[in-house]
């Protein structure tokens, strides 16, 4: 093709240039009429100010088919908000998003948006569909510029992502979904308009051995598919808390509980009235022997059970758990339980659905740099909203005092301690509450605390041959080898070890020079029986104390040894 530059007609030039200029016009324009349509399309959803959206209020007849149908309607209706677009035949919205501001007070520092979701796989990826997984979250989010923590675990994901640029954040949920159909079942939960500050500094991928660590990895997880507790929008949860003869635990951690939680109404026309419990835990891991003391299973007796939690993912394993008892252990059989109902995408989505807080009290705390948030209409930051007086005090000097700060923990157990900023200042170390309680002075007797309730758990789950629920160990790497010594030299034995440690496949006793030092090397069937394994190092065997760790092969000889089966 001829170059313009080439043209030796001054009329054609002149007129050649004249379109070139208008057309670099159009392309001006058009580009113009663009942005303008991309920035009505991002701020769309801020339109819709939650401050004037009426509350649901909870209907006896509304199903809970009914109020997926109707959130589904709503998000048809907003045309204009690009996560209509998205969600147009998918079976779970993408999103379901809330700004904090009003259209007016507009605050250029306010341009985080926060990502919250998981999504548990099952069964679960084995290790090359695992070692995908970790690749694609980081080249997912990445590319997408988000920032944040991406636990992944061989049994799914759990994420809370931050983002300057919602629509990447929307694309990024669109590409896992593309790469995955699992990611078509997640609820991707979106809270807009936070301050800058607030956006993580940087991407960190995590690989973990459970999502939520409850020391039921593996073959010791209840599948969720089979015995999850039945999933209650937040209206219909709403309901169910004010319903008699039900018991509402916080499935989340005691320091998390003391500072918000839910406050069922204090009497109902017919029946006991519903009460709210906190199983007081310091970690997830307390949960299972939590489960299974008599004293809990008198309060579950012949109730409805309602479970909730920050985001929804801590409910699963332990309504499954709770659930699994009932099916298989004769003592939770016979509690009668009246059924298992957990909070569909947690206190979070409870709030965006109940801006005045419904049946909530004080704060939820949450994991992200805001360290803590309230219903909307109670934000501090939020003109007209009326803040709750704070439910919980300072550890300290004992003043009301709802905010966790700073990194100060409690000394003896570890977990995040509730000082009032004079306090801090002052550089007082307060036991947390539960210590103080439990007359736990030091570290030491909190770890023999922790360890004896353990035990006992076994022991009476063993007993009763039931479900176990053993401490155990991070295994990143899925490493599959151990190393073994100080076992008895004299009278161990191969049966001894397999009945000792289930899941062991070989078995090398002897070294190089063919004698047993009281070492060894084992291979285990998979990275679960690997970790449990190593979780149970110091146990005694033989009059001994076991050392068992990790060791991966080096690749000099093979590994496992073919004659070394077992
Ligand atoms: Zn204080
Ligand atoms: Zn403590």
């Amino acid at each position: 093709m001829k170059d313009d530059t080439d043209s030796s007609d001054p009329a054609e030039k002149a007129k050649k240039k004249k379109d070139k200029k208008e057309k670099k016009k159009k392309e001006k324009k058009a580009k113009k009429d663009k942005k303008k349509e991309h920035k009505r399309k991002n701020h769309s959803s801020e339109n819709e100010t939650p401050l004037k959206r009426q509350r649901c209020e909870p209907e006896s007849s509304c199903t809970e088919k009914e109020v997926s149908t109707r959130t589904h309607t709503q998000q048809e209706e907003t045309t204009a908000d690009p996560l209509a677009q998205y969600n147009r035949n998918n079976p779970r919205p993408l999103a379901e998003s809330s700004s904090l501001l009003k259209p007016e007070d507009k605050d250029t520092d306010r341009c985080v948006t926060l990502l919250l979701f998981y999504q548990y796989v099952e069964p679960v990826w084995n290790e090359e569909q695992y070692q995908e997984a970790l690749r694609t979250a980081e080249t997912l989010a990445t590319s997408h510029k988000l920032s944040g923590r991406m636990r992944v675990a061989r049994e799914g994901f759990n994420c809370t992502l931050t983002s300057k640029n919602r629509t990447d954040m929307y694309n990024f949920c669109q590409a896992l979904r593309d790469w995955n159909d699992v990611f078509y079942k997640t609820e991707f939960k979106f809270t807009h308009d936070l301050p800058s500050a607030q956006a993580f500094p940087q991407l960190k991928v995590i690989p973990v051995v459970e999502l939520v660590h409850y020391g039921l990895e593996g073959r010791k997880a209840p599948p969720i598919a089979q015995y999850s507790g039945v999933h209650l929008e937040p209206t219909h949860y709403h309901q169910k808390l004010a319903e008699p003869n039900t018991v509402v635990i916080d499935v989340r951690n005691h320091y998390e509980a003391v500072i918000g939680h839910f406050q069922p109404p204090a009497a109902t026309e017919s029946g006991e009235a519903p009460k709210y419990i906190d199983p007081k835990m310091r970690k997830s891991t307390e949960f299972p022997a939590w489960l299974d003391n008599p004293e809990t299973q008198k309060e579950l007796k012949g109730k409805q059970v309602l479970m909730f939690c920050t985001g929804g993912i801590r409910c699963e394993r332990a309504s499954a758990l709770l659930k699994y008892k009932m099916a298989t252990d004769p003592v939770v059989k016979d509690l009668g339980i009246k059924g298992v109902y957990q909070l569909q995408g947690g206190i979070d989505k409870y709030f965006k659905e109940f801006p005045d807080g419904g049946y909530w009290k004080g704060k939820n705390y949450v994991f992200d740099k805001r360290f803590s948030h309230a219903p909307l209409l109670k934000e501090e930051h939020v003109p007209e909203a009326k803040p709750d007086a704070p439910i919980s005090s300072c550890e300290s000097c004992g003043k009301p005092w709802d905010k966790f700060r700073g990194k100060q923990r409690c000394y003896t157990c570890g977990v995040p301690s509730l000082v009032c900023r004079d306090c801090l200042e002052s550089k007082t170390k307060p036991r947390c509450d539960l210590c103080v309680a439990q007359n736990i002075t030091s570290k030491r007797e909190w770890r023999e605390k922790e360890q004896r309730e353990i035990d006992e758990y076994e022991k009476r789950s063993k007993a009763r041959g039931v479900l176990l629920a053993a401490s155990h160990t991070e295994n990143p790497n899925n490493v599959t080898r151990l190393f073994l010594k100080n076992m008895c030299r004299k009278n161990m034995t191969d049966a001894i070890l397999l009945d000792f440690l289930p899941g062991i496949t070989h078995l090398v006793w002897k070294n190089r020079a063919g004698e047993f030092t009281g070492q060894g090397w084992v291979e285990m069937e998979s990275p679960e029986a690997a970790a449990a394994a190593v979780a149970r190092t110091g146990e005694v065997v033989l009059g001994r104390a076991l050392h068992i760790k990790f060791d991966p092969p080096d690749g000099k000889d093979v590994w496992p040894p073919p004659h070394s089966k077992v």
